[in-house]
C-alpha cells in the first residue's frame, strides 16, 4: 500500500519548511503521495513540484480554503487543483485580502489583553508576503513568553472566545467547492472533528457540504482522536463521501503528527484517491 498524506503546509502559508524542504522530509519519511495544501494560496506548488520531480514522491497540487459556515470557520481542502486556473487564483487572492486587516484587529484585541506590539511580532514570523495567519501570532506569543507552545497560546489567546480571537467573514463554503471543481479538483472537508458544533449541527454541515458538491471528508487527521476518526468514518459512509487522510503537518516540533504518520483508512471506505 502506498503511503498517502493529503494535507500539509509550507512557508507559502504558515508551515515552517520551504516547499522543497517539505518534499525532502516527506521522502525521508517514505511518503509516496503528498498533497501540499497551503492556506488560501497555491504559490508553493511550483517549487514543490520541481523538488518532487524525478523522486519517488508524487506531489498532489492542493490548497486549503478558509470558509465561514454559520459563524464557524470551516476549512475546505482542494486536491488535484490546477494552480494555473484563473478563477481559482483570483478567488484565493480575494480570500487572502482580508487577512492583513484581520491581523491588525487581532493585534488590537491582544493589546487590550495586555500583549503589546503583536502585529509587529507576528510579522517577524511571516514567510510569504502574501499571507499572515494566527500561527504566526502563536509563534510570536510563545517567543514573548505568553505560553509554552503554540497549542498553549491558542488555548489562552488565539482560540475562539479568547482575547486574540476576532470574527472574520471568509468565503462561502459552496463557493470554495465551486472554485475547486472549476480548477479540476476534489473538495474535501478538512478535520471535521475540530468544528465546535452539536451533533445536529454536524449533520447539517455534512449535508450542506454534500449538497454543495463536496466530494470527501478527512477521516484521519492530526486533529482527530481514534474515536473521532471512527465517527467520521461512519459519517463518510452515511453521506457517501470519499475518505481522505492527512497529517496537517506544519513543521518539526510544532505538529502532532510527523509527515506521513496517518493511520490506514478502514477498508470499507472508498479513499479519495481511488480514481486517481
Ligand atoms: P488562521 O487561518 O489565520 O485562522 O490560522 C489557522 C491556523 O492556526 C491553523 O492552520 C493552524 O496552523 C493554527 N492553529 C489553529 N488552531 C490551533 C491550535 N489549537 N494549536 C496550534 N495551532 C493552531
Ligand atoms: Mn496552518
Ligand atoms: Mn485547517
Ligand atoms: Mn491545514
Amino acid at each position: 500500500m502506498p503511503r498517502y498524506d493529503l494535507h500539509s503546509h509550507s512557508t507559502a502559508s504558515d508551515g515552517l519548511l520551504a516547499p522543497s524542504a517539505l518534499i525532502a522530509r516527506a521522502i525521508e519519511q517514505r511518503v509516496d503521495v503528498l498533497a501540499l495544501t497551503d492556506h488560501d494560496d497555491t504559490d508553493g506548488l511550483g517549487e514543490a513540484q520541481r523538488a518532487a520531480q524525478g523522486s519517488s514522491l508524487t506531489l498532489v497540487n492542493g490548497v486549503e480554503i478558509s470558509t465561514t459556515w454559520r459563524s464557524h470557520t470551516v476549512h475546505v481542502v482542494g486536491l488535484h487543483v490546477d494552480p494555473a486556473n484563473d478563477a481559482l487564483t483570483a478567488a484565493l487572492a480575494h480570500v487572502r485580502e482580508g487577512r492583513d486587516a484581520r491581523a491588525h484587529r487581532i493585534a488590537a484585541s491582544l493589546a487590550q489583553a495586555g500583549v503589546p506590539r503583536a502585529y509587529e511580532g507576528a510579522r517577524k514570523y511571516v514567510t510569504s508576503d502574501r499571507l499572515i495567519s494566527r500561527a504566526h501570532f502563536a509563534r510570536f506569543l510563545v517567543e514573548a513568553g505568553y505560553g509554552r507552545s503554540t497549542q498553549d497560546v491558542f488555548k489562552r489567546y488565539l482560540g475562539e472566545g479568547k482575547p486574540g480571537y476576532v470574527a472574520h467573514a471568509w468565503a462561502a463554503i459552496g463557493d470554495a467547492v465551486s472554485w475547486i471543481h472549476a480548477a479540476g479538483g476534489q473538495a474535501v472537508l478538512a478535520h471535521p472533528a475540530r468544528y465546535r458544533v452539536t451533533a445536529t449541527g454536524m449533520r447539517k454541515l455534512l449535508g450542506e457540504f454534500k449538497d454543495a458538491g463536496g466530494d470527501a471528508i478527512e477521516v484521519h487527521s492530526a486533529s482527530h482522536t481514534f474515536a473521532q476518526a471512527e465517527e467520521f468514518a461512519r459519517h463518510a459512509r452515511v453521506f457517501a463521501f470519499l475518505a481522505s487522510a492527512g497529517s496537517d503537518y506544519h513543521g518539526p516540533g510544532e505538529s502532532w503528527l510527523e509527515l506521513g504518520a496517518v493511520a490506514e483508512l478502514p477498508s470499507w471506505l472508498e479513499p479519495v484517491w481511488s480514481r486517481w
